[in-house]
């Protein structure tokens, strides 16, 4: 029975396992199984090198595996090494092990939602974290005409921007899109507290909400039930928008057809990530 799962820690709410078990059975691939594989750092290399023999033809990863993943790949994807990252193992018969990053390209998908996205738009990613670095990667290969990364912490946007040859933003500054890659906006917000809570967000992310409407595109890697603040005061702006369910479905489609080799089955991988609870990975 071919096997596929997700490693991460922790990983009990990943929707991964929703969008990919929805997808085999639409294509009618009975047998296939995807499921969570909850793995602490320390176990990490020695599990995964043990998944290949135990059945499984591929995984996905998540925090906060995905440079060590790429550390035990046999071989990785250009893309991988150059932006330093895998989230996608596959298994070989002969014990090696294949890295690839689909975070990358996911973004560039999900950004074809924005159909009249300028070709070459101007860009500021939001965070330098390990998304960031896949964003930016990204974001510069798609042939952005101008790629600049704001962070809390200015000293990792500046070694990130000089790694991937983009620019450090002192501060949030106008572009044609904006690319959430922090994780601020990952708690909900109710009720009353609910305006305050926003200001706040946006506000850690050196932004206020008259700021929000220098964007015309804005996309937000963090999802959870409900509008995030960023996406909330992005359309009360009138921006087109995508969220970020729709570039976790965009990385797991691609992760699925290079498993497989099927095209995946995009509606019902919307559909199933849409039906599930608030989480992450
Ligand atoms: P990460 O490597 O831990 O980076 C976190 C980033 O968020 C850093 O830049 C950090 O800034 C910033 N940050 C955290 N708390 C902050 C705050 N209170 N104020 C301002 N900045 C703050 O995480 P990651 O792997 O890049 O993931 C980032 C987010 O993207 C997560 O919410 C994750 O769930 C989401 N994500 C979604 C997808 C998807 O497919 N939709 C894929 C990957 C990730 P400092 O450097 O200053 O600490």
């Amino acid at each position: 029975m071919p096997r596929l799962g997700v490693l991460g820690w922790p990983v009990a709410h990943s929707r991964s396992p929703a969008i990919h078990n929805a997808a085999l059975a639409a294509l009618g691939m009975r047998g296939w199984r995807y499921q969570r594989l909850p793995v602490p750092p320390a176990l990490f290399a020695e599990t995964t090198r043990a998944l290949g023999s135990a059945g499984f033809l591929g995984a996905n990863v998540t925090i906060p595996h995905k440079h060590a993943a790429l550390a035990l790949a046999t071989h990785a994807s250009p893309a991988a090494r150059e932006i330093g990252a895998a989230n996608t193992l596959t298994f070989a018969a002969d014990g090696t092990i294949a890295a690839e990053n689909t975070d990358a390209p996911g973004l560039i998908a999900a950004l074809g939602r924005l159909t009249d996205l300028p070709a070459h738009p101007r860009a500021l990613v939001l965070g330098a974290g390990g998304s960031a670095r896949a964003i930016v990667w990204a974001l510069r290969e798609a042939g952005a005409s101008e790629v600049s990364v704001w962070n809390r912490t200015p000293e990792r946007a500046q070694a990130l921007a000089q790694d991937l040859g983009v620019r450090a933003a002192l501060a949030p500054h106008a572009a044609d899109l904006l690319v959430n890659c922090t994780s601020v906006g990952l708690q909900p917000a109710d009720g009353v507290e609910r305006s305050a809570t926003e200001a706040e967000a946006l506000n850690q992310l050196g932004l206020t909400f008259d700021q929000v409407g220098e964007y015309s595109y804005v996309v937000d890697l963090v999802y959870r039930s409900g509008s995030t603040p960023l996406l909330a005061a992005a359309r009360a702006h009138g921006a087109s928008t995508v969220d970020g369910l729709e570039v976790l479905v965009a990385q797991g489609a691609l992760s699925f057809e290079l498993w497989t080799g099927c095209k995946a089955p995009l509606e019902v991988m919307r559909r199933a990530v849409r039906e599930q609870d608030p989480g992450d990975g």
